[in-house]
Parts: structure tokens; C-alpha cells; sequence
């Protein structure tokens, strides 16, 4: 079994920023401000982290096939 990447690229909806950001392994990030333009990010409707919803890589707990949030 791999390692889970920790490392998912954020890109954001409204201004297109994209910046590389640390995943926490022990919760979920349900929100993230945008560094750029200030906006604030939540995840889609089912997906459980806005690394789910936004970034390049799904959040750990998805990538080890463990359900996160319930
Ligand atoms: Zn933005």
C-alpha cells in the first residue's frame, strides 16, 4: 500500500489561483480561503474536503479509501 499524497495543487474557481498546499491527514479542511483573491471555498455538494472539490489530488482519507467525515 502507498503512501497517500499530501501535497494537492488548489486551484480557485473565481480568480484561477492555483497554489500547492499541505494536506492534514488527521481531519478534513471543509474551508479555504483563497490567497488570492479572498474568496472563501467549500466543497461541492458529496465531496467531503475542498481538496475533493478543488485540488489536484483527492484528500488522504479518499486516497486510503476510508470514509472521512461521518
Ligand atoms: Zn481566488
Amino acid at each position: 500500500m502507498s503512501e497517500p499524497l499530501l501535497i494537492s495543487v488548489l486551484t480557485c474557481p473565481f480568480c484561477g489561483f492555483a497554489r500547492s498546499e499541505l494536506m492534514p491527514t488527521d481531519a478534513c479542511q471543509f474551508h479555504y480561503e483563497c490567497t488570492h483573491c479572498g474568496v472563501l471555498l467549500r466543497p461541492n455538494r458529496g465531496d467531503c474536503c475542498v481538496f475533493c472539490t478543488f485540488g489536484s489530488v483527492k484528500c488522504p482519507s479518499i486516497q486510503s479509501q476510508q470514509s472521512c467525515c461521518d
